[in-house]
């Protein structure tokens, strides 16, 4: 079988692999499509995190092909995404397969089924590998909590900041305000529904969202008008930035990984009573998602900027690694 293994540092390669063997306790799933993530990215130019050569992929769907003979929360023939927030596997990230392989192995798994998301019948594949990442978004929405009155801004529209958009609109917010320097993320973001998009080297945050939405004042001092910011995209600075430029009352979610610590003006903090609120992954949001997409209330297509067909792997992640062309890239395993 071929698998993407994680080397060292700025060396990934697609390997050819025994496939693993299927205890009494465990699954095979054959992989049929899995989409890169940007932790896939991190992983890459980091270098595998635990000394060993480390499969990659955790975003995936596929069939059940083999299953032991103890276990009883799977069936040969089930359709099946991997929840990889809730799973103690860890594919993709440290454990003994990756899904950017053709078959993934579960041990023990009727003690974690949650590990595994049935795909309803009619939803393809394709889109049952991306219901990981717009739970990812979902979950920094439930974070926020909005109101469909309330005003969003949000900085960073990737595929996970696409998922943020999503979530928002099936929540019933309007008022979306996204910023990105790629002119093809921002068209998306469009697409999904925010009412407007900017560059923001070009249009400074804290101006277009005072003219868009008015200001508000405090102590004298005047800020734009936004209820929740979500950051999703790590840009340097931009986390105090925001919490220099915001109204009081503004709640900020932390939905980027921030290579370095940041500082925040603790007095502005209190002041202006912002919460600060960090999102990291989907405790319970994995089956609402594929049951949306499901019913085609969502359509993730706008999403999705790139298929491959798992043999030009390596060359779907040089494309993944490019901001400015790609949103979702998919593999598909043939
Ligand atoms: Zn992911």
């Amino acid at each position: 079988m071929r698998v993407a293994v994680l080397h060292g540092p700025d060396d990934l390669r697609l390997d050819d692999a025994t496939r693993p063997d299927v205890g009494p306790d465990d699954v095979m799933i054959r992989v049929a499509a899995a989409g890169i993530c940007g932790t896939d990215l991190h992983f890459r130019s980091m270098g595998s995190r635990y000394g060993r050569p480390m499969p990659l992929g955790h975003e995936f769907a596929g069939e059940v092909l083999e299953v032991g003979a103890n276990v009883a929360s799977v069936a040969r023939g089930d359709r099946v995404a991997y929840n990889s927030y809730n799973s103690p596997a860890d594919v993709g990230r440290g454990g003994e397969c990756g899904g950017f392989g053709d078959y993934v192995v579960l041990r023990g798994v009727d003690s974690h089924s949650q590990s595994l998301c049935r795909v309803p019948t009619g939803l393809s594949f394709e889109y049952a590998a991306l219901v990981e990442p717009i739970s990812v978004g979902a979950h920094a929405v439930n974070r926020a909590d909005p109101k469909p009155s309330e005003s969003v801004a949000i900085f960073g529209v990737g595929p996970i900041g696409l998922g943020v958009i999503m979530a928002l609109r099936w929540r019933g917010i309007e008022d979306i305000v996204a910023f990105d320097l790629s002119p093809l993320r921002r068209r998306r973001a469009q697409e999904l529904g925010a009412r407007a998009t900017f560059d923001p080297r070009e249009n400074a945050p804290d101006a277009v969202l005072r003219e868009l939405r008015g200001e508000g004042s405090l102590f004298g001092s005047s800020y734009p008008l936004t209820d929740v910011y979500i950051e999703a995209s790590g840009a340097p600075g931009l986390l105090a930035e925001i919490a220099a430029f915001c109204n009081k009352g503004s709640r900020i979610i932390s939905l980027a990984l921030q290579r370095k610590p940041v500082v925040l003006d603790g007095t502005k903090l209190m002041s202006k009573e912002i919460s600060v609120i960090g999102s990291s992954g989907y405790p319970t949001e994995f089956p609402e998602v594929m049951q949306r997409l499901a019913t085609g209330e969502i359509d993730p297509e706008v999403m999705i900027s790139h298929r491959f067909a798992f043999s030009e792997f390596l060359e779907a992640f040089e494309t993944a690694n490019d901001p400015s062309v790609a949103a979702k890239v998919l593999l598909n395993f043939e």
